[in-house]
């Protein structure tokens, strides 16, 4: 029996095959969970509904983060389907690519808090989503991703990691307002691994080059072994655990020089 099995999981921030939520997807499906995703734009759907066939995945429509109404929508679907929620993947994130590369002294006032808005924010729009489906079950977990531009200057991540600031910090507020109702809240900061989104940022395969030469581990991380720790937040493995930012980066964040 997989430790997942009979649990629920919305996971939103599927673009394609390469994304993080995908190696997440893979590892609950493995561990027994039932998944439902949801896409953003027709795109999308065109990607997503053949990945989500794929496992059994239930596609439970479009989601923008920016429209409270295509979130109460999903979530509104979800319900419908299961009756309540066990966990919630949030993988989104956006930026300009403007303001991913050179002075993050010239993002302007629109571009920084749209940055923040759909990275951040988001987070809190679909813990309060998911807290009344939670709240049918006894209980629920929540699980972000991150990286270390949160907590140093990265080069070009700029704004992103404004925005990856304010989210792990949020992370720690929404696990104090939703511990008492058996609800965690945690993020996973992550290594550089190429995806849609990553591409965006100036020089990020120096970035991953980097993490190869200097983690302690000595080589790239691959999305599955997000996906692995992802399962274990998310499941009774992890109940113990909450407000943490877990960082799956192969150490290269305790390294010096
Ligand atoms: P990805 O595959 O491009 O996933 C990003 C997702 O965010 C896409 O599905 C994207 O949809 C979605 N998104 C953006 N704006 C949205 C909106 N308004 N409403 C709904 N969805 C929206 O890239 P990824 O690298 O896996 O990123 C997933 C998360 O991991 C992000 O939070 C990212 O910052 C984080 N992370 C990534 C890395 C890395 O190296 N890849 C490292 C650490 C943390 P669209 O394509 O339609 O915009």
């Amino acid at each position: 029996m997989g430790i997942a099995e009979g649990k629920t999981a919305l996971v939103v921030g599927v673009a394609n095959e390469r994304s993080l939520a995908w190696g997440i997807v893979q590892n609950l499906v493995a561990q027994g969970a039932k998944v439902a995703l949801t896409y953003q734009g027709e795109p999308l759907e065109r990607r997503v509904r053949p990945l989500a066939e794929q496992v059994g995945a239930t596609v439970v429509g479009e989601m923008d983060v920016m429209n409270e109404e295509s979130v109460g929508a999903a979530f509104a679907r979800v319900d419908e389907l299961w009756g309540g929620l066990d966990m919630l993947v949030h993988s989104v994130a956006f930026a300009e690519r403007e303001d991913l590369q050179g002075r993050f002294l010239n993002v302007s006032r629109q571009n920084f808090s749209r940055a923040v808005e759909v990275s951040a924010y988001s987070l809190v729009s679909l813990a309060r989503a998911a807290e009344p489906l939670m709240e049918k079950r006894g209980g629920g977990s929540i699980l972000t991703l991150t990286y270390l531009g949160a907590v140093r200057a990265v080069p070009n991540y700029n704004v992103m990691g404004v925005a990856k600031a304010a989210l792990e910090a949020c992370v720690r507020y929404l696990a104090v307002d939703l511990g008492e109702k058996s609800i965690r809240v945690n993020a996973i900061s992550a290594a550089p691994v190429r995806t849609l989104s990553a591409a965006a940022i100036r020089g990020f395969y120096d970035m991953m080059h980097e993490v190869e030469r200097r983690s302690p581990l000595r080589r790239a991380l691959n999305r599955e072994e997000v996906g692995s720790m992802a399962v274990a937040l998310l499941s009774t493995l992890g109940s113990g655990v909450t407000g943490q930012t877990v960082y799956v980066d192969l150490g290269y964040s305790i390294v010096g020089l």
